[in-house]
């Protein structure tokens, strides 16, 4: 018998895609651009699998720990990205799991990347993470830095920047929120119109499971939900 788990999330990707149409809508945007990854931190396998055979295929770890011990039994259908802080020296772990790195947010690690995915013979795709409330303490680039910051990285051969992620300060939506994600699509459109070699700004990486419909609106075609398609955290994530 199928796994009953399955069709449970296969109803709830039929009402996020029908949210995402209204949302994208909403904004002009074109809803069968948009992309949904499940964020699967602190999500054992077994759910994630059903996950992936309900239609979620694309998935993101924010760990390179918990990516290394759970990789081997994610479904082989699925995509994997890694979406949370790298240390330079992890780097070397995730290379050949991944296909897209969402949070390249200085020079040095995005030469490790470029070394360590060279060696393996692979071209990695990556986003440039941007400190899009600009914030003292959060990583990422600022955002008067980062067309320049694209194109330093558009000189790795070995790495190709597909797109700008950002985690917006913890607000309400109507609290500035919003306009962060305003403000994360116009440098996105801002960087892509600059047609940079060897830079396909194709990917906007925003809106979690409190935010997305407001990041859909503004052009996000990629969110990223974790408590939104597995319930809470019982762990800290
Ligand atoms: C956990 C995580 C998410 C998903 O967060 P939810 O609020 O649970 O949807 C998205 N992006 C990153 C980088 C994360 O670590």
């Amino acid at each position: 018998m199928e796994n009953p788990l399955i069709n449970e999330f296969r109803e709830h990707l039929f009402s996020l895609r029908r949210e995402i149409e209204e949302a994208a809508r909403e904004g002009g945007h074109d809803p069968d651009r948009v992309r949904i990854l499940a964020a699967t931190k602190t999500v054992d396998t077994e759910r994630i699998n059903a996950a992936i055979k309900a239609g979620f295929t694309l998935i993101g770890e924010n760990r390179v720990q918990e990516l290394q011990d759970k990789y081997d039994e994610y479904d082989p259908l699925s995509e994997k990205h890694f979406i949370g802080a790298l240390q330079t020296n992890k780097v070397k772990y995730i290379v050949d799991k991944v296909s897209l790195i969402h949070s390249v947010d200085s020079e040095r690690l995005a030469a490790e990347i470029d070394k360590r995915s060279g060696a393996i013979k692979k071209v990695m795709d990556v986003l440039v993470e941007v400190n899009i409330g600009g914030e003292d303490t959060k990583s990422g680039i600022r955002v008067t830095d980062t067309a320049d910051f694209c194109i330093l990285l558009s000189k790795y051969p070995n790495i190709r920047v597909r797109g700008l992620m950002c985690i917006p300060p913890p607000m309400p939506i109507d609290g500035g929120k919003y306009e962060h994600f305003a403000n994360m699509y116009h440098l996105f459109i801002d960087i892509r119109d600059k047609n940079m070699d060897n830079v396909n700004m194709d990917i906007l990486s925003m809106g979690m499971s409190g935010d997305y419909r407001e990041a859909v609106k503004n052009g996000a075609n990629l969110i990223r939900l974790g408590t939104a398609l597995f319930g809470k955290r019982n762990v800290l994530g």
